[in-house]
């Protein structure tokens, strides 16, 4: 581990091949789920939000056996302060308008309040899909301020400020290979 890295981590909470296991068991449960579609025409479709999920998406979508596509989605909140507010500002959309031919899978890194995810899947549903679900790596339940089913989970987490494996704090730390904990220093 880089030492400046190092410094800032209070403890690894999932190494690498602990993150691995779960994208594995999540792939298997979507290739068995969508395979009973692969006769109705309807395509698979991974969306994945930006920038959080792109490490997950990249292995997650090397372990599904299936014929899929691929695309991306930003959104950002409105209004200043940490907490957000609800509001979602779509600042990267989808190449299609009209998703009926399709199965989305939606690919998020963390739910956390599950504000910009409740908004985000009635986005993709106004689009028409098919069928919408939900798969994040991360859920921290004890923030969470809107209901919101998440379909395909990696791993329940306490309420802590994680980084790596495509999270980040500041827009660092992204290229971890594990995810660790944040000293509370390196934020307050
Ligand atoms: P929500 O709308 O509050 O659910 O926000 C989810 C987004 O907040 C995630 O996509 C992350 O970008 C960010 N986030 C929430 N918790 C963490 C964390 O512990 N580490 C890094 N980013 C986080
Ligand atoms: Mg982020």
């Amino acid at each position: 581990m880089n030492e400046a890295v190092n410094r800032d981590l209070a403890k690894v909470m999932f190494t690498n091949e602990q993150i691995q296991e779960a994208v594995k068991r999540i792939a298997a449960e979507i290739t068995r789920d969508f395979s009973t579609y692969s006769n109705s025409g309807k395509k698979l479709m991974l969306v994945g939000i930006l920038k959080g999920s792109v490490i997950f998406m990249a292995d997650l979508m090397r372990e599904i056996d299936l014929p899929l596509t691929v695309d991306f989605m930003k959104a950002s909140s409105y209004g200043s302060g940490t907490k957000s507010s609800g509001m979602v500002n779509v600042t990267l959309d989808l190449k299609y308008e009209n998703l009926s031919d399709y199965n989305v899978v939606v690919i998020e890194d963390i739910i956390d309040s599950g504000n910009t995810l409740a908004f985000l899947l009635g986005y993709i549903k106004d689009k028409g899909a098919n069928s919408v679900k939900l798969c994040a790596l991360l859920d921290k339940p004890s923030r969470r301020t809107v209901n919101i089913d998440i379909d395909y989970c990696g791993m329940s987490i306490p309420d802590e400020f994680v980084v790596g494996y495509g999270l980040d704090y500041d827009e660092r730390y992204r290229n971890l290979p594990y995810i660790g904990v944040l000293k509370p220093e390196v934020y307050e």
